[in-house]
Order: C-alpha cells, then structure tokens, then sequence
C-alpha cells in the first residue's frame, strides 16, 4: 500500500476522458488499494484515478462510517431531483463552492472482480460519485457552475495554484 501524489487542477490526465479498464487483475486491485489509502491520507470521501495520474475508468469512494466502494467503468444511467450544496475537490485544495447535482442516481459498473453491480444511490452518495464520475469524463467540479460563477472560481483557483506553485500553501 501507498499514498500517491494527487494531481493538482489543471495538470494532465484531469482533462483528458479516461479509458475503460479492460483487465480485472492485481494491478488494478493494488491501484484500487492505493488509492484509497490516498483518499484518507487526505481526508477525502472519494477519489478518481486520473487525480492519482492514471487516466483509467475507476474510482474510489468512502461515506463517513461506511464501507469503501471500488466502481470500475461506472455509468450513470437515471438521475432524479436536484440539489445545489457546496463541494471541494482534493486536485483543486482550498476551492470551494456550490454545485447543482442529481439526488438520486442509478449506477451501473463492476467491481475490482469485474463483477457487474448494479444500485441506487442518495443524497450525499450519489453526489460524491457524480462528482468522481466527472473525473472520468475529464472534467472538474467548476465545470459545473454558471458561466459567471466559474469565473470568479478560476479567478480564486489562480491564486491559491499560485501558492501551491510557490510553496506558500500547505496542499494537504
Ligand atoms: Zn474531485
């Protein structure tokens, strides 16, 4: 197990559309691990693998108190409802604001077995794996704010990667 260095916004592979993961083996399943373990070192509740620089359709997810989750090649296939809540994102530290995300979702992808899984998820959950999910598609949260605010977010996101570039801001 490792922590790996996460990629900071807006570094390649972030942008770029990840590939399929096409072999269910122990590499992926130690990437998976690592991953994870990647995660909590930074305090987050979930990770995509391009922000650890593996641009693969995988991501990993963890709820306050509950059980880690691996989604190898997800789909979103139903989305309900609407919500607009704050997220941060650990590839754009320090960044914060709100966004407009589906309640509830469906999900459909495998597991690090390449099992297919199939599920429902709500609230909190579902927005977590829409946020890791755009990961994949190469976007970022900021994406998804009006025109205006994303602006201003980038404006603020120059100037904290500017630090992080300098060493001035602790990228924990
Ligand atoms: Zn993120």
């Amino acid at each position: 197990m490792a922590v790996m260095d996460i990629v900071i916004y807006p570094d390649a592979p972030l942008n770029e559309v990840a590939a399929p993961v096409v072999r269910f083996d122990d590499d992926l399943r130690q990437l998976a691990a690592d991953m994870l373990e990647t995660m909590h070192a930074n305090a987050g509740v979930g990770l995509a693998a391009p922000q650890v620089g593996v641009s693969k359709q995988l991501l990993v997810l963890c709820e306050p108190e509950g059980e880690p989750l691996c989604l190898v090649n997800p789909e979103i296939v139903e989305m309900d409802g609407k919500a607009h809540e704050e997220e941060g994102c650990l590839s754009l530290p320090e960044l914060f604001a709100p966004v407009s995300r589906a309640t509830r979702i469906r999900v459909r992808a495998q597991d690090a077995q390449g099992d297919t899984v199939d599920f429902e998820a709500h609230g909190f959950l579902a927005r977590v794996i829409q946020h890791e999910y755009d990961h994949l598609q190469g976007k970022v949260f900021i994406d998804r704010l009006d025109a205006l605010t994303r602006t201003s977010a980038l404006d603020e996101w120059a100037e904290i990667r500017a630090q992080i570039d300098a060493g001035t801001l602790a990228a924990d």
